[in-house]
């Protein structure tokens, strides 16, 4: 599964429609101050269901609408839209070529779309589930997060390392089947206590 491009409207700087291809090999992505390169890295999240706007940077959901400049009118939308590369199929589709899209509008509608087809929030979440690219996951680092990684107490680090692992998955599988076994188990003294009740 590779990320193939990242195609903005009206999202945050980028009035414009704007393409951004990602060629096999490392992509780096260089420009002054205040270009818009973070908000490229915030268009990927945003598109894959983030859903706190402090997360990118801002007060408002809506604030990723492109506000106006000088040369530009202000708009009512965004819209990103992110291609894969899914012939391996590492994301569980069949899907080999799989665009994941979303808009919103100034009055806070937010549409997701997958491969042009309207879906829910949930049915991208469920598709990056368990894969280390959704939104929440540790494959996108943004500004500050290393040193906040570093200055964290040990047991909130061990909660990354587990995650990065893969191991966190299985921790709260077992406390599901634990909390399980004690509600069988406060069933089954019930059940003795009636035995014994009755006789
Ligand atoms: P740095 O190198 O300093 O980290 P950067 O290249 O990462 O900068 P960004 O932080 O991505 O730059 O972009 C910041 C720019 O985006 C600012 O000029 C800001 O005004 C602009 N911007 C953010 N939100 C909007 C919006 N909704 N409408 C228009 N412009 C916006």
């Amino acid at each position: 599964m590779k990320l193939k491009s990242v195609e903005l409207i009206g999202f945050k700087s980028f009035a414009k429609k704007t393409r951004i291809n990602f060629p096999t090999g490392i992509t780096e992505i260089v420009g002054p101050n205040g270009s818009g390169k973070s908000n490229i890295i915030e268009a990927i999240r945003w598109a894959l269901g983030e859903q706190s706007a402090k997360n990118l940077r801002s007060s408002r959901m809506t604030d990723v609408i492109f506000s106006g400049s000088q040369s530009y009118p202000a708009l009512n939308r965004a819209k990103v839209a992110l291609d894969f590369d899914n012939s391996d199929h590492f994301i569980d589709t069949n899907y080999t070529d799989l665009q994941i899209a979303r808009t919103v509008y100034r009055d806070g509608t937010n549409n997701y779309y997958l491969n042009g087809k309207p879906c829910r929030l949930r049915d991208i979440q469920d598709l990056f589930m368990n894969t280390g690219i959704g939104n929440g996951s540790f494959s996108i680092i943004s500004q500050g997060k290393v040193a906040q990684i570093f200055k964290s107490k040990p047991v909130d680090r061990r909660f990354i390392i587990e995650t990065v692992a893969g191991i966190y998955k299985y921790r709260s599988q077992k406390e599901i089947a634990a909390n399980k076994l004690s509600h069988v188990d406060n069933n089954f003294t019930r059940v003795s206590d009636l035995t014994y009740e009755l006789g």
